[in-house]
């Protein structure tokens, strides 16, 4: 096992890294930037290294400065979080080369799974369902408009290089896909110095379906269940909930096995995720693998009961699984919400501040996720992330009510946040019937707006 873990990371996932690896008694080296000084992840760390400005690009993205404290401090592995460097290959594979280990896949696999027309096209290869769409890359908007017409209006524009819902367009008609393709192409470019496209039909209302993946050196893989993230604002995640409502025990059977087919396809190794779109007819398809931990992650983890970090951080130093699929069991229901530093009423604007007073929930099933604490200001330079608000009940309607409650113990004051948006949510009859898909928020954001009567 490894003596010294560096975290290449910040925020509530720095913490959540430095929990895990205290349990297992691990050492940790945080790093920070000027902007971060005082941050959580820095105090509850073994000890802490200055890396740089506030400015990412010269702090958290910085790949020398980070692995020359990763060597001067002597540790032997790197966990990336998410975000930041955690799906980059070349970080991947410089740690490696410099004799740390990588707590993810390889540097291939990211490169492969980071380039999502690649990716699909490895799936179709592999027999697992992909949207219907262009077969890789589409050079030119004549050769997009070419392939919409085959597969049929409306069509989604989307970026190779893609995340965090950016670099994508949906077409309703052949005339508006040249001004879409061209916007997408510049915001790709833009985001991720790459403006590479592909083209895939546009599943109109789907819900959002992910599994969680565990896959260790000796090749083993298995899933953990699935989690329901529809409730997206901006193509963002803002609800995640496992079990999904929309599925029955043979379709998360079918949907598990497609997910361990797509990261034995990928050759995949630590903690991943496998995203599906499904339709709803109940058909579902491949949209992306993520090669990282995600925000979602604790859902999982309360409903399996299996620590995702502690068996990520195992199988980075070579360990086999801690279970096999048959001991993989979900019991009751989790729901998480994001309670991110965001202005709802004002198109989520983030609006970082200083944090004049918080008091966080607690009580049975209850679990809070966050660097925050009294006093402490949120720099304006990263994701506006605040705390992630997690709960888990024996059925659903218990952990609607418990999330209820926890949102209404719930104070952070300073600045306005997502949490009197997601209170609101869990009292619309479409989402306490679970009958609600990726259009739910955008349908309903301003009757649920006009609910509060605050405003
Ligand atoms: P990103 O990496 O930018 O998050 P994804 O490919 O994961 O991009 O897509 C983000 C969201 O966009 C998904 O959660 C889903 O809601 C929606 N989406 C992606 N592909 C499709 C599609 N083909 N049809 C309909 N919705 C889609």
């Amino acid at each position: 096992m490894f003596h010294r873990i560096f975290i290449a990371n910040r925020g509530e996932i720095a913490v959540r890294i430095i929990r895990a690896c205290r349990e297992l008694e691990i050492e940790t080296v945080a790093v920070y930037s000027t902007a971060d000084a005082h941050a959580l992840h820095v105090q509850l760390a073994t000890q802490s290294v200055c890396i740089g400005p506030a400015r990412a690009a010269e702090s958290y993205l910085n790949l020398s400065a980070l692995l020359t404290a990763a060597l001067e401090t002597g540790c032997d592995a790197v966990h990336p979080g998410y975000g930041f460097l955690s799906e980059n290959p070349e970080f991947a594979e410089l740690c490696e080369k410099c004799d740390l280990r990588f707590i993810g896949p390889s540097g291939a696999v990211i490169r492969q799974m980071g380039n999502k027309a690649a990716a699909r096209a490895l799936m179709r290869r592999h027999g697992v369902p992909v949207v219907p769409g262009s077969d890789g890359p589409v050079p030119d908007a004549q050769t997009a408009a070419a392939i919409a017409a085959e597969i049929g209006y409306p069509v989604l524009i989307k970026a190779s290089a893609g995340g965090g819902g950016r670099g994508m367009r949906r077409a309703y008609a052949p005339e508006e896909l040249p001004t879409l393709f061209a916007a997408a192409q510049a915001e790709a470019a833009a985001c991720f110095g790459n403006g590479e496209l592909y083209v895939e039909k546009l599943i109109v209302n789907p819900r959002h379906i992910e599994f969680q993946i565990l896959a260790d050196r000796q090749g083993h893989v298995i899933h953990l269940g699935e989690r329901d993230c529809s409730v997206q604002r901006k193509n963002q995640k803002l609800i995640e909930e496992s079990p999904s409502r929309a599925l029955d025990a043979g379709l998360r059977a079918r949907m598990g096995e497609a997910a361990v087919a797509a990261a034995r396809a990928a050759g995949y190794q630590s903690a991943g995720t496998v995203e599906f779109v499904l339709d709803q007819d109940g058909s579902f398809y491949f949209i992306e693998m993520n090669t990282r931990i995600q925000v979602e992650h604790p859902v999982t983890e309360m409903v399996t009961g299996v620590d995702l970090l502690r068996e990520q951080i195992r199988i980075a130093a070579g360990l086999p699984l801690g279970l096999t699929q048959e001991q993989v069991c979900q019991s009751g229901c989790a729901m998480e919400c994001r309670i991110n530093a965001e202005d709802p009423r004002a198109g989520f604007r983030p609006a970082p501040g200083r944090t004049e007073f918080l008091h966080l929930p607690g009580g049975p099933g209850v679990r809070v996720d966050t660097a925050l604490f009294p006093g402490y200001e949120l720099p304006p330079y990263y994701d506006s992330l605040a705390a992630k608000l997690i709960v888990h009940a024996p059925t659903r309607l218990e952990c609607i009510r418990r999330m209820r409650r926890a949102l209404e113990e719930l104070i952070i004051q300073g600045y306005p946040t997502t949490a009197d948006l997601a209170h609101l949510i869990l009292y619309h009859p479409d989402f306490v019937k679970g009958r609600y898909d990726t259009g739910f928020l955008e349908q309903h954001l301003d009757e649920l707006l006009a609910w509060d009567c605050k405003a």
